[in-house]
């Protein structure tokens, strides 16, 4: 008896709350009986700290498109770490614009402003080193993200092309300013590399609790244009890698698809071994969306020096749907690639953007940005085939 105590109090708590909308006092309720499964506010928030709390913000849009961690989550964490008397703040960097424009768009701004939250400077970039990187020694982060005694991670429950998907790791890539975001892209196209950056941003910053709204979830073409998906959970843990593997086993995902697991495990973040996660809250097999969609399929690798009919035949790429597009150029301006691979052909002839594969790094940054959905992602029939 002793022993089987004893191996689950070894194991990785991760809390999984049924919340059935974003109705502010029911998902208070939520968030407070996660936060009790792992052991109580007091584990995260002190009298007196700086604590940040970093939602996702992505370009910022309207709370019904499911795109951006919901306000009311925002309001009932920072209430809590208030009420806890901590000073609370909140920030994150969208993928291109203004920081204050986007957090003003997805109804955060507005939040905070009722708590008297400020919005922490997600805009001046810091370097700093970290020795004990897997791949990423040198880091330039947001001087808001560093400028705090603790971080809270508010992510959102949503698919991504590159990773598969966005939940706890990934949401710390926002603390990346701006368009340096891009940089990480460049210096690292190959999907474990920039997985094990992502890993690295994490294990730099140690978040204290990760918390995922997934009670409105994207699927589909997310991780910015996919479908509102009602999956009706707050998930949370100290431990990212294992909140995201609960996620994986929620719409039936093989953990290790997402590049993210490995990188994590790896270097002590976090495990996604069923036999070191012990699940509290909710039973699973009751919240399970089996038909989510998703890419299920590994992320496949991706090197610049694969020559061209590699890439064409194994790597999923970006393409254009010309009756969604208006035309706003987003996409050119966030590739991040110096010589753009995607661009207006010059003879005006097409009026839409047109892609250059063989230059292309497969980085989706297009994808996740265009403001129409009109880029999505398809798979090589070759890829297809061999994953079917
Ligand atoms: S970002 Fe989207 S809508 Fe804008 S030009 Fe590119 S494809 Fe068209
Ligand atoms: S075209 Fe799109 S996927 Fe290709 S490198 Fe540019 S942003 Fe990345």
């Amino acid at each position: 008896m002793r022993a089987a105590i004893n191996s689950s109090l070894a194991k990785t708590k991760v809390a999984l709350i049924e919340c059935p909308d974003y109705d502010e006092e029911i998902v208070s309720r939520a968030l407070r009986q996660g936060i009790d499964l792992l052991g109580g506010i007091t584990r995260f928030v002190r009298p007196g700290e700086k604590i940040l709390l970093k939602p996702n913000i992505l370009n910022g849009a309207a709370p019904e498109k499911c795109v951006t961690t919901h306000p009311s989550l925002l309001k009932a964490m920072g209430l809590l770490g208030q009420g806890n008397g901590a000073r609370v703040s909140f920030g994150d960097s969208p993928g291109f614009g203004s920081a204050q424009t986007a957090a003003a768009k997805s109804g955060l701004a507005a939040v905070a402003a009722e708590l008297g939250m400020e919005q922490a400077d997600f805009n001046t970039p810091a370097q700093v080193s970290f020795k004990e990187a897997l791949i990423a020694k040198q880091l330039i982060l947001a001087r808001g993200a560093l400028e705090t005694d603790g971080i809270i991670s508010l992510a959102k429950m949503k698919t991504h092309g590159f990773m598969r998907i966005t939940g706890a790791v990934k949401n710390q890539f926002g603390c990346v300013p701006g368009i340096r975001k891009g940089e990480y892209h460049v210096k690292m196209p190959r999907n474990e590399h920039f997985a094990s950056m992502l890993v690295d941003i994490n294990r730099y910053l140690k978040p204290r609790l990760y918390v995922l709204d997934g009670i409105m979830a994207m699927e589909g073409n997310g991780p910015g244009s996919g479908s509102p998906r009602k999956m009706k959970v707050l998930l949370l843990s100290s431990d990212p890698a294992a909140l995201d593997a609960v996620f994986c086993k929620l719409i039936r995902l093989p953990a290790p698809f997402v590049p993210t697991m490995k990188a994590a495990s790896e270097s002590g973040l976090g495990t996604w071994a069923d036999e070191e996660i012990e699940i509290c809250g909710a039973e699973l097999s009751h919240l399970v969306a089996a038909d989510f969609k998703v890419i299920r399929q590994p992320s496949v690798p991706f090197d610049r020096a694969f020559p061209y009919y590699l890439k064409k035949w194994i790597t999923a790429r970006p393409f254009i749907d010309n009756s969604l597009c208006d035309n706003c150029g987003v996409c050119t301006e966030v590739c991040p690639l110096e010589l753009k691979a995607i661009q207006h052909p010059a003879d005006r002839k097409n009026p839409y953007p047109v892609f250059d594969y063989e230059r292309c790094i497969r980085c989706y940054c297009c994808q996740e940005l265009c403001p129409s959905g009109a880029i999505d992602i398809k798979r090589p029939l070759l890829s297809r085939i061999i994953h079917r």
